[in-house]
């Protein structure tokens, strides 16, 4: 094979098709699919992979490659097959679907490089641009980018005396230390031994070291294990006796960690019933999706783990996905005291070095599991067992930019690959999957009961609006504060849930109600105490604080809404005796700063734990008995069709968290509108019954399970293009597409503007257009060259999950 088809690091319309390149006689046979390499583009070099190889090139000349990036391939034949099917599930280029399947560190840098295009040139450059072309003929861009010259290099750059190239950068990805090994055979080094003299004694010790370890040794590790300094290795190397390698070493979080090893439980009847058709699957090589439907403290994850015990035991790999793992330290403490060292983790709180470097632990089949959040779907196992969901209503296996895929619909299409069944976990299973199991495409597995046959703990709402009629203005009600006051005196912990992303609040004016916004992007603004400024979340954007009501001119201008850093003062001022501890975007945004906060709660020194969403999920603390949800309102109003799932999800997730074990839990739900029958039933802990009446919404109002949606979002800078695109869009569907389905718009997006961007969008629901995906393709195709040329962005999300 002499020509390798190649896709380009190039993300647009135009290249997103493979191009052929030779490969040069020196890696015939060497190169392989799935490898990254280097190719000329036009007048740059760009990084590429290998999709396919062939003997001869479509066209006449071809160029060669100019380098090769691996030594063995990154992307497996069934990843890159999963890339194909991704461009078409998604609509996204080909190179994109590769890129989200490794990690970050892999991705390609560029250098961008000044050359001088000739000798003669030199002479006509400008003066401030010589010195730096005396000595040398090429330099980067990065030397002169922030010198006083940069305006003349650009001069000369127009005048075509310099040109710019880009290289791709070669990122010394891996973390190497200097090694020895063995250079010679074992008899020649025993002769050697035997000559050497009584002064060489430590010469030998380290032969006889390497002979025991018959492998690659750091040199570093050789001098501690043997207490010695390099200078015999060193002579050693010199005779020729030991050869000189690097090693690659991992940057391993979790290394100076000790876990525990764990064993199995005994699992209970209702555990043993549901786990029976997951192990019989892993026997016959079977593929069936199971919803596995349990309230939290079931005892799921046991089942996970002992049906990927199983995996294991059959020589095969599993794949566990959890919602941002990162939040959860006590899930990967599981897992690594079930599976020690077998178990990659893959998350976002890892460092792109650390994130690399599990990933080359799955790929040289060194770990048999790998438990991450969304993209460790893409672990490039080739040999996979199963594939684990766990909370799988979490909109966070949703990618929200390109590709826009879902990793519920990989893992199954991994599982149907692999013959291997895919397990999905939750208590509060989304509304399709749900459908899905009654249906009898997924298999239904049911836990009822919580371990120790815990109930689930009670929960009481409160109606503040009531509370503020009888004068009560604290984010308190009378209720919360003396419960709490109550587990204080107990020696009980408590949780107090905060539903805002916000870590501070807003501005009101408590006269005329003016609320200051963002300019930009048309959304409050946030004030921010530290700096005493206000700030906008979506661009940055940053004012001062007012003293006085533009509108009114009224001095009662002041922060309204509670932002945890306001509860926690408010809490300091009711209930001083109590230490607290904060976890929200702020407070957590350090690395291991999560872990630290949560152990300071799990030791007991603190007694309340304040947070937003990220305290929500997984975390099981034994001496909660009381959880406060502060404001049950916020997600409510959300501009969603999902709002009341997403409301129901979040109350029975925050319920779990109290009365997990022996001590029992209760809840107190805060709300404005307390009659909503989300908060009613998430109250009364009924799924069934939810799901019963949000499906009849669901079908009124054709949304999904009953229609598939899909969302066409355009923005641009000028409102009249964004109007007018989106309509002639909206109405090119509405000729093609069948009278049953429903076309929405053009209307402004929830969010009509971020970053000075206009957004408009029209949403289509559906049940069934075979010609959608081309009709889309069509519409992207139709406006490429705006897109490029103006600035225009259209974004086409199939299956969306945020509507904003
Ligand atoms: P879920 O994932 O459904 O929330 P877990 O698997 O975390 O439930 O189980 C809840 C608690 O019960 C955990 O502390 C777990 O160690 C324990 N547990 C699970 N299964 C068993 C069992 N068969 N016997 C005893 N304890 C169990
Ligand atoms: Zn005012
Ligand atoms: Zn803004």
């Amino acid at each position: 094979m002499s020509v390798a088809s190649v896709i380009v690091d190039v993300a647009a319309k135009q290249t997103d098709r493979a191009f052929d390149y030779a490969i040069p006689d020196k890696w015939k046979g060497i190169i392989v699919p799935g490898m990254r390499v280097v190719v000329p583009f036009g007048p740059r070099k760009v990084q590429g992979f290998v999709v396919a190889l062939k003997e001869e090139a479509e066209v006449k000349r071809v160029k060669p490659i100019a380098d090769l990036r691996d030594l063995t391939p990154v992307l497996t034949p069934e990843l890159l097959e999963i890339g194909h099917w991704l461009t078409e599930k998604t609509l996204c280029f080909m190179i994109s679907a590769f890129q989200v399947m490794l990690p970050a560190a892999m991705k390609a840098k560029y250098d961008k490089e000044l050359s001088l295009l000739s000798k003669e040139a030199y002479e006509q450059l400008h003066e401030q641009v010589k010195p730096f072309f005396q000595s040398r003929s090429s330099l980067k861009w990065s030397e002169v980018e922030k010198t006083a010259a940069a305006p003349a290099f650009h001069r000369d750059i127009q005048k075509g005396l310099i040109e710019v190239v880009y290289v791709v950068k070669n990122k010394g990805n891996k973390k190497t230390a200097k090694g020895v090994k063995l250079n010679q055979g074992l008899e020649d080094i025993q002769q050697f031994m035997s000559e050497l003299n009584k002064q060489a004694e430590k010469q030998k010790q380290v032969l006889s070291f390497m002979l025991d370890r018959n492998e690659e040794v750091a040199i570093k590790e050789i001098a501690e294990g043997l207490q010695i300094t390099s200078a015999p290795i060193k002579a050693l190397i010199n005779k020729g006796l030991l050869a000189e390698t690097e090693i690659e070493i991992y940057r391993d979080p979790y290394q100076d960690r000790y876990f525990t090893p764990s064993k199995p439980f005994q699992l209970t009847d209702e555990q043993a019933e549901a786990i029976a058709p997951i192990l019989h699957d892993i026997e016959e090589n079977l593929h069936d999706v199971f919803l596995m439907y349990g309230v939290t403290g079931s005892g799921k994850t046991e089942v996970y783990l002992q049906s990927i015990d199983q995996v294991l035991k059959k020589g095969k790999e599993a794949i566990m996905l959890v919602p941002e793992i990162s939040l959860t330290p006590q899930m990967v403490k599981r897992f690594k005291e079930r599976f020690g060292s077998k178990v990659a983790v893959l998350h976002s709180g890892l460092s792109t070095g650390e994130k690399y470097d599990e990933w080359r632990k799955i790929q040289r089949k060194e770990v048999s599991v790998v438990v991450g959040a969304r993209s460790a779907v893409f672990a490039p196992f080739e040999n996979l067992g199963l594939l684990i969901i766990d909370e799988e209503h979490e909109t966070s296996y949703k990618q929200e930019e390109n590709p826009r895929y879902h990793a519920r619909d990989v893992a199954i299409y991994r599982g149907q690959h692999h013959q291997c069944p895919v397990i999905l976990g939750s208590a509060t299973p989304t509304l399709e999957s749900f459908a899905r199991a009654q249906k009898g495409v997924y298999k239904l597995l049911t836990l009822k009961q919580r371990m120790n046959k815990s109930s689930m703990p009670s929960v009481d709402i409160v109606d503040m609006r009531e509370e503020l009629r009888s004068g009560n203005r604290s984010m308190f009600s009378t209720m919360l504060f003396e419960k709490m006051k109550d587990r204080l005196e107990k020696g009980e912990q408590i949780v107090l849930f905060l539903n805002k992303r916000g870590h501070s609040s807003f501005v009101m004016c408590r006269d005329c109600g003016y609320v200051p916004t963002c300019e930009h992007c048309e959304i409050s603004l946030t004030y921010h105490r530290y700096q005493n400024k206000l700030k906008c979340h979506y661009c940055g954007h940053e004012e001062h604080v007012h003293t006085e009501c533009p509108e009114c001119h009224s001095e009662h201008i002041r922060f309204f809404g509670s932002g945890t850093q306001k509860v926690e003062e408010e809490l300091t001022k009711v209930l001083p005796e109590a230490r607290v501890v904060r976890m929200d975007v702020d407070t957590t945004s350090r690395k291991g700063a999560h872990e630290k906060l949560l152990n300071k709660f799990a030791s007991g020194e603190a007694q309340i734990l304040l947070g937003t969403q990220m305290i929500a999920k997984g975390l099981d603390f034994p001496n909660v008995t009381l959880v406060g949800v502060l404001t049950a309102d916020t997600m409510l109003n959300l501009p969603d069709f999902r709002a009341s799932e997403k409301t129901f999800q979040l109350l029975t997730q925050v319920s779990g968290r109290a009365g997990r074990h022996k001590l029992p839990g209760e809840v107190v739900i805060q709300t404005y509108t307390p009659e909503h029958y989300s908060i009613q039933l998430a109250s009364q802990h009924d799924y069934d019954a939810f799901y019963k009446q949000e499906m009849e919404i669901r079908k009124m109002h054709k949304y999904p399970p009953f229609f598939y949606l899909a969302l066409v979002t355009v923005s641009h800078e000028n409102i009249a293009k964004v109007v007018s695109v989106t309509d002639k869009i909206s109405q090119y569907l509405r000729q093609k597409l069948s009278p049953q389905t429903t076309i929405l718009g053009p209307v402004a997006s929830p969010i009509a503007k971020i970053k000075d961007r206009y957004r408009y969008q029209c949403m289509l629901k559906y049940k069934l257009e075979p010609s959608l995906i081309p009709l889309l393709k069509y519409i992207l195709e139709r406006y490429q060259a705006e897109m490029q040329k103006e600035n225009l962005t259209i974004t086409i999300d199939l299956n969306p999950y945020s509507m904003m």
